[in-house]
């Protein structure tokens, strides 16, 4: 049970801050797919829509999929420190709003963030609370068809991608947990898992509760 919901006759009472859930993998891994998929299925969770300089892709909505901005009007939010972490990933910029991530959080709201591997060594700097979550492809093999079928990049770009993948998958020692994408049911019901798990640490209860309602 969330710690939030504890008690107070039907009203949330927020006595914990939310999880930060960082979750990393080489790109075509299917992390999107899943980190969204997963934020409709569990409840009181949401997910961090990050700010990029790339395009959007065929589908891809501004304030939905990303908040999409120019290089200047990002690197006028790096100044003004707007960011808890940024770095720049094939070519564009990416980023994840400070303000946001701590209003989050200090709702007792838990929180799925999708960066790279360099995001997540800042956020670990900064968050070492944080649960940290790696997704690999079944092999290589896959990871490449599964970048060929994405079809919205040029084929250089999926050179590229393909290779800086095999450098990020070198980070895999930094992570707590690892899910293995196969089939996205199965992968989905694993991330579901160590959500539910980790919601359920003695470290994340509420101490005050225990002692009040059991040890007076
Ligand atoms: P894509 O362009 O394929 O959507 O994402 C490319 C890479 O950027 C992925 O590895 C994704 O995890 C990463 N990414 C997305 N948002 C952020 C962010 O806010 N910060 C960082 N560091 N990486 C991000």
């Amino acid at each position: 049970m969330n710690a939030a919901q504890l008690k107070g006759k039907g009203k949330i009472i927020p006595k914990r801050r939310g999880l930060l859930l960082v979750v990393s993998a080489p790109s075509g891994a299917g992390k999107t797919t899943l980190c969204r998929e997963m934020a409709h299925r569990v409840s009181g969770l949401q997910y961090s829509i990050s700010y990029t300089t790339r395009a959007p892709r065929t589908g891809e909505v501004n304030g939905k999929d990303y908040f999409f901005v120019t290089e200047p009007e990002f690197m006028q939010r790096v100044r003004q420190e707007e960011f808890a972490e940024w770095a720049r990933v094939h070519h564009n910029l990416y980023g994840t709003h400070a303000g946001f991530l701590k209003r989050t959080m200090d709702s007792g709201i838990d929180l799925l963030l999708d960066v790279d591997v360099q995001g997540a060594q800042l956020l670990k700097k900064r968050f070492p609370e944080g649960i940290f979550i790696f997704v690999l492809p079944p092999s290589m093999e896959i990871l490449m068809e599964r970048l060929r079928d994405r079809r919205s990049d040029a084929p250089e770009e999926i050179e590229r991608r393909f290779r800086v993948a095999k450098k990020e998958i070198r980070n895999f020692v930094d992570y707590d947990y690892l899910i293995i994408n196969d089939k996205i049911e199965k992968a989905t019901r694993d991330l579901e898992s160590i959500v539910l798990a980790e919601r359920l640490r003695m470290t994340h209860a509420d101490q005050n509760w225990i002692r009040e309602q059991f040890l007076k």
